[in-house]
């Protein structure tokens, strides 16, 4: 080491001046919950179980998000849709219960991209805090769309992806 190294003061003088560049510096957090930042249109947030264009419960009990999700945050139960219940559900299979456990999912949006009925997507909203375990556990009341208060996704959806859904002749689209 020469002289100057072997005393340790430039390093440390070296050290100080970047803390005190830091300190001038505009911080990178925010102050949640008073200051909020602006979310992207694709961010991934709670999910929204959607509903068709005649109010109709698009989800079919498939099961092909739970498949796919990394997390098995995902459980239903299927049922058969009655008669005189086709203004509720839109297949003739229809999920009796759908349940998201939102402390085991990692938002990665796979269930959205393995949904062949377009019935659950990924929201800009925040999932809410709260004390229980269980309270996470997010069922149809809090996962269906309101018919009165559709959740708009369209902004998920790129040019190419709505391109696809107009034509018929592939069975994702009918
Ligand atoms: S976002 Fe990912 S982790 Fe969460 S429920 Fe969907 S597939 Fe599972
Ligand atoms: S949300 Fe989609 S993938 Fe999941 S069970 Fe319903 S129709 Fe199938």
């Amino acid at each position: 080491m020469s002289f100057w190294e072997s005393i340790y003061l430039p390093a440390i003088l070296g050290g100080i001046a970047i803390t005190i560049k830091h300190l001038f510096r505009k911080g990178a957090t925010v102050k949640y919950p008073e200051q909020k930042r602006e979310l992207s249109a694709v961010w991934r947030g709670q999910h929204v179980l959607k509903r068709d264009e005649n109010g109709a419960e698009r989800c079919t009990a498939c099961g092909l998000c739970a498949v796919a999700c990394p997390a098995e945050a995902i459980t239903m139960v299927a049922a058969e849709r009655k008669k005189g219940e086709d203004k509720l559900y839109r297949e003739e299979k229809y999920a009796a219960t759908y349940e998201i456990n939102m402390l085991r999912c990692i938002f990665c949006g796979l269930c959205e991209e393995a949904c062949p009925k377009e019935a659950i997507f990924l929201t800009d909203r925040i999932v809410s805090t709260d004390y229980h375990r269980g309270d996470f556990i997010f069922g149809k009341d809090k996962l269906v769309e309101a018919v009165d208060n559709r959740i708009d996704v369209s902004k998920r959806q790129t040019p190419a992806v709505l391109e696809f859904k107009k034509q018929k002749q592939y069975s994702h689209n009918k």
